[in-house]
Formats: structure tokens, C-alpha cells, sequence
């Protein structure tokens, strides 16, 4: 997988061979229909799925409302000063996002969308090829995205999972309880754990 740009240089939360296996995946997922993320943060994992989407000639759309989950509020332990908006007194990954688009010549495929995940989704009519789920982290925004998201995807598509922990001593437990719950529903079978991220396929 050759990259259009230097991934290193894009802030975010994504290890190399996690974005290698959306990568992978998303290149068979995008001829299913356009994907999506809830997650962009800076856009590493917008760049692996963008170009995935590019070469399918299909969009990506990237849900973010740009203003950090919880752990990136100031005084929180992944605060960054440089997307911090003073002014407002908020986070703001927005313009640090556009940049990375542009960088990685991807702003015919992106499409962001600035909002909640939950508004976002309230009159979503579209079919998906793959979503990729990495937003919120508390229970309630985890759950909020396996609900609106999930039912889009289309027979044959990939549902994917950021910050699975199997063991609590690893980390927060909300996104493995959608994991769980997208496997016990008996929409979903299990792909392939690679790290932290997990995959699906749509039944
Ligand atoms: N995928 C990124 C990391 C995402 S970090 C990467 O590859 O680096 C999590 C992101 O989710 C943050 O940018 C935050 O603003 C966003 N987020 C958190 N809760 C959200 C919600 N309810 N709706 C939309 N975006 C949300
Ligand atoms: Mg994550």
C-alpha cells in the first residue's frame, strides 16, 4: 500500500498495521458502496480508508464534530495545545484536518461531515460499503454509533471497531461491548482482530 503522503506527520491514534488492514479491507468494502468513518481526529485513519475509497472511485464520508472526546479536553491526559482553539476555549481538529486532506490529495474523495455522530446520522438514507467506528469512547456514544451506523452497512460490508480491550486492564471497555453485541446479534461474523481494531463482515 504506497500512501500519498507521509503518514508519521498526521497526528492521531492509530497504529501503522491497524490503518494497513482498513486499508485492505476498505479497497474490497468500497466496491460494495461509499464508507464511512465516526473519528477523524487529524485524518490518519481517514487517509488509509480515503485512498482505499480513491482508487474504488467512491467517497468517504469522515464524521467528526472536531471538538475531542473526552480525553482531549484541556487539563485531560491526550490534550494537544495545537488544536486547542484559545479563543473559543475549545478543541478544534478541523483545520489540522483540511490540511491533511489537502496533503494527501484526497479532497475529491473526502467527504467530512462537521457534526455528532448522532445528528450526523439522524436522517442518513445511504447504503455503506464499510464503517469504521472510533469516536466517543464512553458507553453511551459507543452504543449511540453501533446503532446508527451499523444498520446501514450492506450484506457482504465491513463493520470495523477501534480500542477493543478484551482484558479492562487494557482500557474502556465501550467499544468491546459493541464489538460483543455487533458478533452476538447475528448480523455480523468475526473477520480478523489486528491489535486494537476489530473487523466484521455484514451477513
Ligand atoms: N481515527 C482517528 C482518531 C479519532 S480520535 C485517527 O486515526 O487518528 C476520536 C475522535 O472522535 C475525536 O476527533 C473526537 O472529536 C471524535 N468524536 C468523539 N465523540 C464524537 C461524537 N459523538 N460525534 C462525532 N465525533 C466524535
Ligand atoms: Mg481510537
Amino acid at each position: 500500500m504506497k500512501l500519498p503522503l507521509d503518514i508519521n506527520k498526521i497526528k492521531g491514534f492509530l497504529d501503522p498495521d491497524e490503518g494497513a488492514a482498513l486499508f485492505d479491507h476498505c479497497m474490497t468494502a468500497s466496491e460494495l458502496g461509499p464508507c464511512l468513518e465516526v473519528g477523524s481526529y487529524c485524518g490518519k485513519s481517514t487517509v488509509y480508508l480515503g485512498e482505499a475509497c480513491r482508487r474504488s472511485g467512491t467517497v468517504l464520508f469522515a464524521v467528526d464534530h472536531h471538538r475531542g472526546s473526552e480525553e482531549h479536553q484541556l487539563g485531560e491526559q491526550y490534550h494537544d495545545e495545537d488544536l486547542y482553539d484559545e479563543q473559543l476555549g475549545l478543541m478544534d481538529s478541523f483545520k489540522s484536518f483540511r490540511v491533511n486532506m489537502r496533503l494527501a490529495e484526497l479532497e475529491e474523495t473526502v467527504v467530512p461531515i462537521v457534526a455528532s455522530s448522532m445528528v450526523a446520522a439522524k436522517k442518513w438514507a445511504t447504503p455503506l460499503g464499510m464503517v469504521f467506528i472510533d469516536g466517543g469512547h464512553s458507553l453511551d456514544a459507543a452504543m449511540t454509533d453501533y446503532r446508527s451506523w451499523s444498520r446501514h452497512i450492506v450484506p457482504g460490508g465491513i463493520l470495523a471497531i477501534h480500542d477493543i480491550f478484551p482484558d479492562p486492564k487494557d482500557g474502556g471497555q465501550a467499544p468491546y461491548t459493541i464489538y460483543k453485541l455487533a458478533k452476538s446479534s447475528g448480523l455480523f461474523e468475526e473477520l480478523i482482530r489486528v491489535k486494537t481494531l476489530g473487523l466484521l463482515r455484514r451477513v
